[in-house]
């Protein structure tokens, strides 16, 4: 590629086996937005901006309509192949890549790589298959989703090779509560504010869909929350999930709305009350939350004791005890640190001649396609710079 001869080692049966099942299986490949706008939304931004600009949403959309998948953008720039198969996507990457030249090899997990004294990179597989190269761009992923093949290789081989890694932690992922909402499994609430709190501070906040599960919380606005949450966690803060159920009323609007409701049938208990504003399977917790029994008259309740409902129903707290585990991870945080690899090539500061790009590296980003075009830019960047390198053009 670019003139050089190229070889993918992939271990497991064939490449791209995370793709196929990204999006849900409809592969969320990017994001329309604006390089700023990706900015904001990718820790480590700064590293990745020469990457991104130089191969961007476009390019991959072009790239991708070369090889006869067209994409739609959907609700909030998300980019997805119009057939809504992912394994198009994945098929097209390895079709183009072969296309270029590239020669891959499956069943190959590179174990061991070092660098010579002649300065070339030399490979050993696991079935001891040897290759030497004048350059090599280590693009083995993260930690999450394992059985997709990324396991953690490419951290050993670039901590071998004298890198220093920033601690992996799983990132868009659900996290465990102290107290699941058992009876609850499985109801995904609506357009509900999920705002974080650690040590009683408020810290972030994220409105959209939050599933509760028997362990804990899930959903989108939960999982761009995730990051943040686990590493306050592991600073031994006291982490708190509080799920505002109206988060479109103020208090006095809920306190007003519920008022109405009473005046419109007085008869109505505190159960026949709650269920107005929520799902059925809430209603235990929250009338528990309340210390209320669902057959109190609602009417019965004073000005004071109402409005303590209404705080309720903006305040549900969890208290965050972990996460859910690596295989259910979206994204792995850390990774190569970004201050040993140069931005504009991707190539290692320790080592010329070695690359790398993609998950492996300390740079992760929200939902929304931003991860995938990170791999897809800094895989550009790398591949491009590796060649050149190569040959010396
Ligand atoms: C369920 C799920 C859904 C997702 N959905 C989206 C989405 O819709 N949009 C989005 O932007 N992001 C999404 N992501 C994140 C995105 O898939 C990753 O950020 C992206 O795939 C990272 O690309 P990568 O090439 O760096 O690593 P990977 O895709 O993990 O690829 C690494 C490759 O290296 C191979 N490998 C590893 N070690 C070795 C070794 N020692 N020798 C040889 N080969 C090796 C692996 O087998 C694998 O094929 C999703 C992730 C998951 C888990």
């Amino acid at each position: 590629m670019h003139g050089a001869n190229t070889v993918l080692l992939e271990k497991m049966e064939k490449p791209a086996r995370k793709v196929r099942i990204t999006g849900k299986g409809r592969c969320n490949i990017t994001n329309s937005k604006t390089l700023s706008e990706f900015e904001a939304e990718t820790h480590n931004a700064e590293f990745v901006r020469p990457a991104l600009s130089i191969f961007f949403n476009r390019h991959i959309a072009e790239l991708l309509h070369g090889q006869g998948v067209d994409t739609v953008v959907e609700r909030g720039g998300r980019v997805f192949p119009a057939s809504g198969r992912a394994a198009d996507v994945a098929n097209a990457l390895e079709r183009w890549a072969r296309q270029q030249g590239a020669h891959i090899i499956t069943h190959s997990e590179v174990a061991h790589l070092r660098q010579l004294p002649n300065g070339h990179l030399a490979l050993r597989d696991a079935s001891d298959r040897s290759i030497t190269a004048k350059a090599v761009v280590v693009a083995t992923g993260g930690l999450s989703y394992p059985l997709t093949g990324s396991t953690g290789d490419g951290l050993r081989l670039a901590k071998q090779l004298g890198h220093s890694i920033v601690e992996p932690m799983p990132s868009l992922v659900g996290l465990t509560v102290g107290q699941p909402f058992h009876q609850a499994h499985g109801l995904t609430l609506k357009n509900v504010m999920a705002s974080l709190w650690a040590d009683r501070h408020p810290v972030a906040e994220q409105q959209g869909e939050v599933m509760l599960t028997d362990f804990g919380l899930e959903g989108a606005a939960i999982l761009r929350l995730s990051r943040r949450a686990i590493q306050l966690h592991r600073q031994h803060q006291r982490v708190e999930v509080l799920l505002d159920l109206k988060p479109a009323l103020s208090h006095e609007k809920l306190f007003n709305r519920l008022v109405r409701e009473l005046e419109a049938t007085p008869t109505l208990d505190m159960r026949g009350l709650l269920r107005k504003l929520m799902p059925a399977p809430m209603l235990p917790h929250v009338l528990t939350l309340c210390r209320l029994a669902g057959t109190t008259q609602a009417n019965s309740l004073s000005d004071e004791a109402l409005s303590g409902v209404v705080d309720t129903l903006k305040a549900i707290s969890f208290g965050i005890t972990g996460h859910r585990p690596w295989s259910e991870a979206i994204v792995t945080a850390g990774g190569v640190n970004t201050n040993e690899i140069d931005p504009y090539t991707m190539q290692s500061a320790l080592h010329s001649g070695l690359y790398f790009a993609g998950e492996v590296i300390d740079v992760d980003a929200n939902t929304g396609g931003y991860n995938l075009q990170a791999a897809f830019s800094t895989g550009w960047l790398a591949g491009l710079s590796a060649a050149r390198y190569a040959t010396g053009a």
